[in-house]
């Protein structure tokens, strides 16, 4: 039989904020910036005892105060150290997390969660300690590895391991808890091929393009690892199940301010319901580490659904919002920052 251990309660939340560098296309348009005086300033943790982030524009200030902060010269693998290698070791041990880049298209959830070869993202570098982790353990205990990684898509669920994937229903199973009926879930035995998977699998995401960006992604991308561990001694068999969700949030902009209408809109609409269930389960998690036990209504979306074993109990949840320091996007970051930070 499957069980979870039960050591902890509650979900705990980190927040961090990773601030992305120029793009060589934006350096070359670096005059705007100058002429608006609008700042996205992310303090050196080393100089500062808070992590702050500081925004400013030519009539005011805003400092706001995240668990972590990263600057343009920061990797994946800072983040990484600082925010997520802690939670590995918990899904090893039979914990259930939950990882996901918050932010507006272009300011940087891909190449937070996927990365590139020179820079792996999160999902990679997840992936990577999991197998070290499993290399090093002494004990006689046996591991089994496997990932599936999912869209959803105006709250329609479609498989990105499959070439053309039709819609996935979820269902509620007596012994696991909320799984995607007919979703793929393979076997997964080293690190080494992840980044092409994921590659190949964002490649059939759903892109629409929108005013605001020519390949804006408005789908949710889900990877989903998962670590089974069965222990072996003298009295009885176990399996503990971990569960590790890195999720690849749609862009935050607002569908009002895409200017399309028609099944664009619909899809904006879809997106925020997604995003808005979300921000209150987060609400709710805030809440519950601040002053005991709340209900988080992961109910409202399917996001949040398949979302819940990483929101509910026995888990940790980190969110890194992602910003651009250009200035042309600067309302896009004050809008991530506040809804960071209305998750502390
Ligand atoms: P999003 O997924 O949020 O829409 P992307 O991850 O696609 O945004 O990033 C937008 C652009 O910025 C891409 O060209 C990407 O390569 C670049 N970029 C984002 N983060 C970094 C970073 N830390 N270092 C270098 N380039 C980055
Ligand atoms: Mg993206």
């Amino acid at each position: 039989s499957i069980r979870a251990p039960a050591a902890k309660k509650t979900t705990t939340l980190t927040v961090a904020v990773k601030c992305r560098p120029l793009t060589e296309r934006e350096r070359g348009r670096d005059i705007v910036r100058v002429i608006d005086n609008k700042e996205v300033v992310v303090l050196d943790p080393d100089l500062s005892k808070d992590y702050l982030v500081r925004i400013q524009n030519r009539t005011k200030e805003k400092k706001y105060c995240f668990d972590h902060a990263f600057g343009p010269n920061r990797t994946n693998v800072d983040v990484y150290k600082k925010c997520i290698s802690s939670v590995i070791a918990g899904v090893v041990q039979g914990l259930n997390a939950t990882v996901f880049a918050y932010g507006s298209t272009g300011s940087g959830k891909t190449y937070t969660m996927v990365g590139t070869r020179d820079d792996p993202g999160l999902m990679v570098l997840s992936l990577h300690t999991i197998f070290d982790l499993i290399k090093s353990n002494k004990s006689s205990d046996e591991f089994e590895v496997t990932c599936s990684y999912l869209e959803v898509y105006n709250e329609v669920i479609y498989d990105l391991l499959e070439k053309s994937s039709g819609h996935l229903e979820l269902r509620e199973d007596p012994e696991q808890g909320i799984i995607v009926a007919g979703l793929r879930c393979i076997k997964v035995h080293s690190a080494d091929k992840i980044l092409e998977l994921l590659n190949l699998g964002n490649g059939r995401r759903k892109t629409e393009s929108t005013e605001v960006n020519a390949t804006s992604s408005r789908s949710h991308a889900v990877l989903e690892i998962t670590v089974k561990r069965k222990q072996r001694n003298k009295y009885r068999n176990q399996v503990l199940r971990g569960k590790l969700a890195l999720v690849d949030l749609a862009g935050s902009e607002r569908a009002s301010e895409t200017n399309s209408g028609g099944q664009k809109l619909r899809d904006g609409a879809n997106i925020n319901r997604s995003l808005l269930a979300l921000a209150n389960c987060i609400n709710a998690l805030g809440k519950q580490q601040k002053k005991g036990l709340a209900y988080v209504p992961y109910r409202n979306s399917k996001l949040t659904r398949i979302l819940k074993d990483g929101l509910s109990g026995n888990s940790q949840t980190v969110m890194v919002a992602t910003v651009s320091p250009e200035d042309s996007q600067y309302h896009h970051t004050v809008n991530t920052l506040k809804y960071a930070d209305r998750a502390k």
